[in-house]
Formats: structure tokens, sequence, C-alpha cells
């Protein structure tokens, strides 16, 4: 941590609501930097740079990966953190881990698992991260998981169905009675989202899916993109991008801290309980949020459902469905760790088996299950 006294509103570690299991506190780091540390020595922190962000990992080794994006979320977070006097430590932890639960093949392999598991509870990316780091980890002898703060676990929850909530415990309670995250956790969320749709441009651009013509139809890059034009002329096409893109971060993190501190001077916060009482703190302002929607709109409609991405996602639901079907119709093929007793615990350790694979790895798995010439 750095030395800068942190707000009084901000989640400390010393008055931590705790672990599940209870550890003596940690020498020389404290308990979020704990947390922090056991997500990066966790198995699913690995897989994650093989699972695909957009573009499938052996398309280019330029793309970003969840690795890369859950790193760049957390350096985000951490330099909005710092600047608002919050703890960057459990900022950083919640980054790291906010994908943990995704599984193969983005948003197109989520979707298939859910409507796979449609009759068994269904499946939500981020239920699933909450489930690694409290559950499905298996590298400590005292307990399953990780045993992470309740301040953690809090932010990794980002969303969830009322449903879910009522069996989740403490974690699940501010779904239920509409009460807010910690502020950190607040970041976290939003970092994510400057993260992704400034890569995402990146990465679009990069591939050729878009272009800087149409890019130019995007009032939060065509200003940026305009400056530096103006400013830098005759400027390498790669570089224009890099550093539209890094005054498009610089504006959307700015905005977001101003508005921040105003929403956050509004109330008068003397502890956490006050910001989970509160209501949502951290947002842009009105106008950067219309134009971040703009952007996203764009990216929707033109990155997301290119027909390139969209074969790309349809095969990722025929493995994911295939797979599926196949251990549901004869759980002899499931790797004996996985097996469960009950149809319903059975269909969670389907989901579960195929939510941790890496891209390349359920693409192996469905090879070996339905080509003749493997095994
Ligand atoms: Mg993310």
């Amino acid at each position: 941590m750095s030395n800068i006294a942190l707000a009084a509103y901000a989640a400390s570690p010393q008055r931590s609501r705790g672990r599940k299991v209870y550890e003596e506190a940690p020498l020389g780091r404290s308990e979020f930097q704990r947390d922090r540390d056991r997500i990066i020595h966790s198995s699913a922190f690995r897989r994650l740079e093989y699972k695909t962000q957009v573009f499938v990992n052996h398309e280019g080794d330029l793309f970003r990966t969840r690795l890369t994006h859950s790193i760049e979320v957390a350096q985000i977070g951490r330099s909005i953190a710092r600047r608002l006097a919050l703890n960057e430590d459990l900022v950083e932890a919640i980054s790291l881990a906010h994908d943990l639960g995704h599984t193969p093949f983005g948003h197109a392999g989520q979707d298939a698992l859910n409507t796979c598991m449609r009759d068994y509870g269904g499946f939500e990316h981020n239920l699933q991260s909450l489930r690694v780091v409290d559950v499905l980890e298996e590298r400590y002898a005292s307990f399953d998981g990780l045993n992470l703060c309740f301040e953690t676990r809090e932010g990794i929850l980002k969303h969830c169905s009322l449903e879910n909530a009522a069996g989740l415990g403490e974690v699940g309670e501010r779904f239920l009675n509409g009460r807010r995250p910690s502020l950190e956790a607040q970041i976290a969320n939003l970092a994510d989202e400057v993260a992704y749709n400034n890569h995402d441009v990146d990465d679009g651009l990069r591939s050729g899916l878009i272009t800087l013509e149409q890019m130019a139809s995007v009032r939060l890059f065509a200003g940026h993109l305009e400056e530096v034009r103006k400013s830098h002329p005759g400027l390498d096409e790669r570089r224009v991008v890099h550093e539209t893109i890094r005054r498009m971060i610089n504006t959307l993190v700015s905005d977001l801290i101003m508005q921040t501190e105003s929403n956050i001077g509004a109330h008068s916060l003397h502890n956490i309980e006050d910001v989970r009482n509160a209501p949502a703190l951290a947002a842009f302002s009105p106008r950067m949020q219309e134009l971040n929607r703009e952007l996203k709109v764009f990216l929707h409609g033109q990155l997301y459902r290119h027909y390139r991405v969209m074969r790309m996602s349809s095969k990722a639901q025929r493995i994911i469905t295939e797979l599926f079907q196949a251990f549901m119709g004869d759980r002899r093929l499931l790797p004996p760790q996985f097996l469960r007793a009950a149809e319903l615990e059975h269909a969670r350790s389907v989901a579960d088996y195929i939510a941790g694979m890496t891209d390349r790895y359920a693409i192996r798995e469905h090879r070996r299950l339905f080509a003749v010439e493997e095994n």
C-alpha cells in the first residue's frame, strides 16, 4: 500500500468482515494483498491466458486474452483508487479475479453454457467466479477455494439474480436488500468497462474487422483522432491508433474520478457502511455516459456481430453444447474428479468442468470425444 492515508469510507483490511475460515493475520502484507496473491497463484488465473476475450487465442498473438484484459482492468482500477484515496490492493484483487469464472470462447461460451444449464439452475459467469474462489480451487490444506475476505468476494459478485443471491449468505444479501458494494468494487466494475471498450477498439482495428473510417463516426474516438492527426501530421497509422486510444482512456478515467469525487462529496460518508447504503457513487458524468454508450453500441453492431466473430461464436456454441450433451448423456466420459452422484449435482459438475476449460482445451476435448481418429 502507498503511504497516502486512505479515505474514512475506503475498505480497510483491519476492519474486514473476515474470511469464512478463520486465519491468523498475514505477516508483512495486508489481508487484501494476501487475497491478490492467492488469486495470482490459482490455476483459474493461469487459465485466463488461453481464454477468449473477443478473439480466440489462436487468431493472433497480439490480441487481448482474459489474462491481459484482467491485468489492464487492475491497472486502470488501481490508478483510479489511488487518486480517490481508496484501497488499491482490494481493487487489484477484485480486478484480477473478476473473470475467473468465464467459460472458454467469451460471451458465446457463457450463453451456450447458460442455455445448456437452463433446467439445472443456469450458468452466470459472475457467480462462477465466486464459485472458483469459494469452492473449486483445490490448493490449501485447511479449506476448499481460496478463503478470500468478504470484501473481495463481494466485489467479485458483480451481478447476481435474486434467486441465486438468496442461497449465497452474506455475500448475496446486498442484492436482496438493494445495497451497494464498496467503492473499490464499484471502481473495479467501471475499470472493466473502460478496459474492454478501449482494447476492443484496438483489437478490432488491428484485426481489420473495423476501420478507422468507421471509428470516425464514434464521437469519443473521433474527437481525439482529429486532435492527434492535427498535432502529429504524417504519423504512422498504428501510432495514431495507440495515441488516440491512450487519450480516450485518459479522458474516461479523468471523468470518472471527477464525477465520483463529486458524488462522494454530495453524501456524508463516514465509513464503508455509508457507501453500502448510498446510491452507486462511482460513475461517469452524464455526458461521458452518453459518449461511452455510443462507443458500446458501435462495438456491438460492428465488431461483436461481425460475420467473422459470429462464425467463431457459432462454432464455440456448438462445441460447448456438444460437450455438455456428451457428459450429460454418459457420465462415464467425465474425468473421475468431476463425478457427483445426484443428477443436479452432475449437471453443475459438468458446467464446472466445461467452464474451467481454456479455448484450446475445449477444442481438443471436443475432438477427443467426437473425432474417430482421436481418443
Ligand atoms: Mg472483464
